[in-house]
């Protein structure tokens, strides 16, 4: 291609053919339970309206070749081949290397494959926190399952797909984002034990009761957040050793004061209390929902913050501003979600209300010097289909 003719978009404008198919993968919002997947405790992820498709087409050969509508790099329309055999972690950098990483991991676990052409597109916004990534792998992983006649559990394929994200991209996330991606259903929120992979459908009728989720974007990414996550994981490591538990999971609430008399160090002592406060609030907001009192769902999102702004230390300046902006105009309750120190907030908000915030939010970014915001409704899906595209 040239410089200025129009990316590639469609499967056959890239490989020449049609595809044998296409599997879609959502993104999700994590409602409640910010780093407790990691502690093997609880998280309640939902599912978005956005999401990311996956064209496939087997090959006779095994080799494998992909494209994304979002990365069209100019010059080639899809990567160079490469043979499914010869994958290994470090070979494959940037984007390729999420979907290439779902080959990799299914191949070595033993599944047989044989070689694909791959486009993804998606709607899920990329880095905001909302699982584009878990979107890609699960999108590109339900496609190899069926084109390739895996029997494999969805709990089984989203294991896999954190394998490739762990292992073959490099980044250490949990199994939230690729069991909420593969396992949430529209209108419902999932309780999700980390640990066993038990899980349950707790219904989350927004609609119902008036209310929307916004997503406030902050579009930065403050680069502390790469070794921040390491960083507080192996802080929750050590606490745990310390406490003599196999994971902060089993540190109860009400052991909790206990606990932290037992830490020394004031620093893990404030991360313990964070994850082991925060289960607390998943099984609160779990309980709030199953009895549809969804209003009383909005402070605890805000204790959450406070949580992970105090004694997790993951916030910053953009995330604090446009939580306490959003409920300052009348959020319901406001919190900051995924890694930290950038990305976005989520804010529980009375459909009536999402302009307020919204305002207010871009508001208060102007004021503090900060770049400006992107704000959309991300549930119930008809008040999406209402508000418009992220993009
Ligand atoms: P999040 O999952 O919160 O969106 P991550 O940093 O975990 O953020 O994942 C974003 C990365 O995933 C992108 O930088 C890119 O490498 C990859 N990715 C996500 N969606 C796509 C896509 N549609 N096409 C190509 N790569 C994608
Ligand atoms: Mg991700």
């Amino acid at each position: 291609m040239t410089a200025g003719s129009t990316a590639p978009r469609t499967f056959a404008d890239v490989y020449g053919r049609p595809p044998d198919g296409t599997w879609r993968a959502p993104g999700r919002v994590n409602l409640i339970g910010e780093f407790t997947d990691y502690n093997e405790g609880f998280v309640l992820p939902t599912t978005l309206p956005f999401a990311t498709r996956a064209s496939v087409a087997r090959r006779d050969d095994d080799l494998v070749r992909v494209a994304s509508a979002q990365y069209p790099d100019g010059t080639s329309a899809a990567t160079e081949a490469v043979r499914v055999s010869a994958l290994r972690p470090g070979t494959v950098t940037g984007w390729p290397a999420y979907a290439l990483g779902v080959f990799w991991s299914l191949h070595t676990a033993g599944c047989a494959l044989g070689g694909a052409d791959v486009l993804v597109d998606s709607e899920v916004p990329i880095g905001a926190g909302l699982s584009s990534s878990a979107a890609l792998e699960c999108s590109v992983g339900l496609a190899v399952r069926e084109l390739f006649g895996l029997d494999l559990s969805l709990e089984q394929l989203a294991l896999a797909a954190q394998r490739a994200e762990n292992e073959f991209v490099g980044v250490p996330c949990g199994i939230m984002d690729q069991m909420a991606s593969l396992l949430c259903v529209p209108g419902h929120a999932l309780l999700l034990d980390a640990r066993s992979l038990d899980h349950r459908q707790v219904p989350f009728d927004l609609e119902r009761s008036g209310l929307v989720l916004m997503v406030l974007d902050t579009r930065v990414r403050h680069a502390l957040g790469d070794s921040a996550y390491g960083d507080r994981r192996s802080a929750c490591e050590r606490a745990a050793a310390l406490l003599g538990v196999r994971a902060l999971r089993d540190v109860r609430p009400e052991d909790l004061g206990a606990a932290l008399t037992r830490l020394d160090d004031p620093v893990l002592a404030r991360r313990v209390r964070h994850v082991v406060t925060e289960g607390a609030r998943v099984f609160e907001v779990a309980r709030l929902l199953e009895a549809s009192r969804l209003e009383e769902v909005g402070p605890v999102l805000t204790d959450g913050h406070r949580s992970l702004r105090d004694d997790y230390e993951v916030s910053c300046a953009e995330l604090d501003t446009a939580v306490d902006a959003a409920l300052r105009a009348g959020a319901l309750g406001a919190r900051m979600v995924g890694g930290g120190f950038g990305g976005s907030a989520i804010a529980l908000v009375r459909s009536g209300a999402t302009g307020a915030v919204g305002e207010a939010v871009r508001a208060a970014f102007a004021a503090a010097g900060f770049s400006a915001p992107r704000i959309f409704v991300a549930a119930p899906a008809a008040a999406v289909a209402a508000n418009g595209h992220p993009r």
